[in-house]
């Protein structure tokens, strides 16, 4: 199993992150994304990948830290990309649901990392809260479909996953999955089943039977097996499918 947005950089983890990681591995997962949200976080996360070989990195300005993203972000950006273990740009996108950070500084930041990672050749990874219309309008006019990429924690329509997806774009899902029934469903019966990744989230999100206490990414196995009742398939066809995603979308392994 991979998982494919994972906050090990958080401070959460700032004192058992390497157990975190062990009890990752020892739950059968072999890959793990750590995005970065600013310029420390993508730090934090490089020095998290150089002690694990599992863990791979998506560097990028998140949209509630839209005020940091300038010059300095774009040239540390471009030269964490020559790094081996940094496979996107992300986490990037629009959130409309909190307003920590002005709206027209988030445009400003989302509209220019989709640029840079045209230009550096990289998929991206996209958040998005209430605001699927201009995610998805900046996601077309960037023409991003050869380098696609993740809108993660998947949050809109099933029509909205329909044009995601015809944009040349993946849908994670989270614990929110074992939560019981929800929109989730609806879109699941709209995509085909070979765009969908697996992911925690952590420390957010956690899944039945964890719910509300700290995430980690062990327990996307939980992830796993509720996208495999919803979508009435076996398990293993599940971690083979979204491991076969991850791999193509960042040059994870596939399942060994
Ligand atoms: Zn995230």
């Amino acid at each position: 199993m991979i998982d494919s947005h994972c906050h090990l950089n958080a401070d959460d983890y700032r004192d058992d992150v390497d157990d975190v990681v062990a009890r990752a591995e020892a739950a059968g997962v072999h890959g793990i994304l750590v995005p970065g949200i600013g310029l420390d976080s993508c730090e934090r996360a490089l020095e998290i990948a150089a002690r694990h070989p599992i863990v791979k990195v998506a560097v990028g300005i998140h949209p509630h830290e839209a005020l940091s993203w300038s010059d300095l972000a774009e040239r540390k950006i471009r030269e964490w990309v020559a790094l081996p273990e940094v496979v996107a740009v992300g986490e990037i996108g629009l959130d409309f649901y909190r307003d920590w950070c002005p709206f027209d500084a988030q445009r400003r930041a989302y509209a220019d990392q989709l640029r840079l990672a045209k230009e550096l050749g990289l998929p991206v990874i996209i958040h998005d809260r209430n605001a699927h219309e201009e995610v998805l309008g900046g996601l077309a006019a960037a023409d991003l479909a050869e380098l696609g990429g993740v809108l993660h924690c998947f949050s809109g329509g099933p029509a909205d996953a329909e044009r995601a997806v015809g944009l040349g774009f993946h849908l994670s899902f989270t614990g929110t999955l074992t939560f019981g029934k929800g929109k989730a469903d609806r879109v699941l019966k709209r995509v085909p089943p070979t765009v969908l990744l697996l992911e925690t989230d952590s420390p957010y999100m956690a899944p039945v039977p964890h719910r509300g206490k700290r995430n980690e990414p062990a327990f996307v196995a939980h992830v796993a097996e509720a996208l495999a009742e919803k979508l009435d398939r076996p398990i293993a066809e599940v971690h083979e499918m979204t491991s076969r995603a991850a791999s193509r979308l960042f040059g994870f392994d596939e399942e060994p």
